[in-house]
């Protein structure tokens, strides 16, 4: 998926959600934001937003400013890539795209 410009924002978990929750007062956990973050399909363009353009303030891309401040855009496409978004489970408990056999039966549309 290429996303250009500023697209990404309009794919961004966070906006769907409480964006508070991005920037917590000092002494606030950060981990829900975090958590979330991972699952974000636009983790990584938001990630190289926030390094590219040194925005301080606040969880992006799932990193707090302090390791931001550490980490290089080689380093965080790697630890993305490593960690690609996944997505949210269905209340089977099985995600979209899942490949296990009742999962796959289901989409080629057979019954087994
Ligand atoms: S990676 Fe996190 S901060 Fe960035 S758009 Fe997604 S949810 Fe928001
Ligand atoms: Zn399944």
């Amino acid at each position: 998926m290429t996303i250009g410009g500023e697209d990404w924002r309009r794919l961004a978990l966070c906006a769907q959600v409480d964006p508070e929750l991005w920037f917590p007062e000092k002494g606030e956990s950060k981990r829900a934001a975090k958590q979330l973050c991972r699952r974000c399909e636009v983790r990584l363009p938001c990630l190289r937003y926030a390094l590219e353009n040194r925005v301080r303030d606040g969880v992006w891309g799932g990193f707090s400013e302090r390791q931001r401040s550490r980490m290089r855009l080689a380093d965080a496409e790697r630890v993305i890539a490593a960690d690609p978004p996944r997505p949210e489970k269905r209340p089977d408990g099985h995600r979209p795209g899942c490949h296990c056999q009742p999962c796959r039966s289901v989409e080629a549309g057979s019954v087994a």
